[in-house]
């Protein structure tokens, strides 16, 4: 579950610079592709640097001018891009009181930037990023009846029809003239090639996507067409273990699969949590019927994650918390210790009148890292799963609450 861990970083990093904002258009954002040459950078900035000089407000050309040098003094360093890309932010961010802090953060994703952007405003320019973080995720959608059907995808949020066909299956009555057994039967042939078809497309688009990707196939249409559909085995073999759910819908045209969607809200939410649901449960029952194999608490769990003891770390995903490491200055003295954050607190409070065990001189933080992303990155060096877990369900608020927002299940039993 590196990637979980990896995701997360990324995304508390996104959420740090979303809460960032300048007096004015005052912040500057850069994303270099990977193929992009860094001297081309330097000269278009070189450019914009000129150009601020044109501003009018001298503090918002200032912070403007000050955040280019910034930029550039950085890129100094770099010969070229990372594998990935990387985007810069820099600028004067208000801090309230009537002051700015030139601020700059790097962020080098995990998947590549695909464009050249400079961009200057009150705020960071994020979509580029957050089109990164978004989910990859994939689920099949089919919505059919005997006349139209239609195959799309699901992909993170955007619903995209991918193939759409009809039938020539005649409707149910019969013109007159021609006997009733024989009508039926042609209709029923119809039908039948007409299922194959649906089931060559689909097979089609979503034996095109990696398995990995594709979480599971929705059906839908009105009774008995996608019961039929299903029970005649006109889809892949590997595909109709996938599909997870059926659905009654009155729509077969691309309008059917946004429908579709919706009475499968449910289902889907159900998937997500019903993985972290299973850790949970895991937990609960061990909790009660083998205590020894699990620990919770950070003190507890971290003493068994350092021992390689867990096989499982369970965090929540509220969990705000940092870890602080102090240094006397004069005695060298140092240890670490972990801190709420409470909303509207600021880091630098953390510490404050705490004074060396051993001389009494003050302490100095010498690093501050979040909680989640540091345990997580010790359980990534034991081989321990990380599990994440939403308070959107009974025992994930009881994580939170009860235990501290820090649990684990255990390799083997000890008394952490
Ligand atoms: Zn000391």
């Amino acid at each position: 579950m590196v990637e979980e861990f990896d995701r997360y970083e990324f995304k508390k990093k996104l959420e740090e610079l979303r809460e960032k904002s300048g007096r004015g258009t005052e912040l500057v954002t850069v994303y270099i592709p990977p193929e992009k040459q860094i001297s081309d950078v330097t000269s278009q900035l070189r450019d914009e640097h000129g150009q601020a000089s044109n501003i009018k407000s001298k503090s918002t050309r200032t912070n403007v001018q000050s955040a280019l040098d910034s930029i550039l003094s950085r890129l100094r360093y770099i010969k070229r891009p990372p594998e990935n890309g990387i985007a810069i932010f820099c600028g004067a961010i208000d801090i309230g009181g009537d002051k700015t802090n030139l601020d700059t953060t790097i962020i080098i994703p995990p998947e590549p930037i695909r464009s050249y952007r400079y961009h200057c405003d009150s705020s960071f320019l994020l979509e580029p990023l957050e089109e990164i973080l978004e989910d990859k995720k994939t689920y099949g959608l089919i919505v059919l009846d005997k006349r139209e059907a239609t195959i799309g995808v699901l992909k993170g949020k955007t619903i995209s029809a991918l193939k759409h066909t009809t039938s020539t299956v005649p409707g149910k009555t019969r013109r007159g003239g021609q006997s009733a057994q024989r009508f039926s039967r042609l209709r029923e042939i119809a039908i039948h090639e007409f299922y194959t078809r649906i089931g060559e497309h689909a097979n089609e688009v979503f034996l095109a996507i990696p398995r990995e990707e594709l979480i599971g196939i929705l059906i839908g249409g009105p009774s008995p067409t996608k019961e039929e559909f299903i029970k005649g085995e006109f889809l892949h073999h590997e595909l109709r273990r996938k599909v997870l759910d059926i659905f009654d819908v009155s729509y077969t045209d691309e309008s059917g699969l946004y429908e579709l969607l919706d009475a499968a809200k449910g289902t889907l939410e159900g998937i997500e949590l019903m993985k972290e649901k299973k850790v949970m449960d895991r937990f609960m029952k061990l909790l009660v019927n083998d205590e020894k194999l699990t620990a919770y608490g950070e003190d507890e769990v971290r003493t068994a994650l350092d021992a390689g003891a867990c096989e499982v770390l369970i965090l929540s995903e509220e969990l705000n918390k940092v870890r602080a490491t102090f240094e006397c200055e004069a005695c060298g003295y140092n240890f670490e210790k972990s801190y709420n954050l409470i909303p509207g607190m600021s880091t630098d409070e953390i510490g404050k009148g705490l004074t060396c065990p051993n001389c009494k001189s003050n302490l100095k933080v010498t690093d501050l890292v979040d909680v989640v992303f540091e345990l997580s990155g010790i359980a990534k060096d034991r081989g321990t799963e990380v599990a994440i877990i939403s308070t959107d369900f009974e025992e994930g608020g009881q994580l939170f609450r009860a235990f501290g927002g820090v649990a684990a299940i255990l390799r083997y039993r000890s008394g952490f």
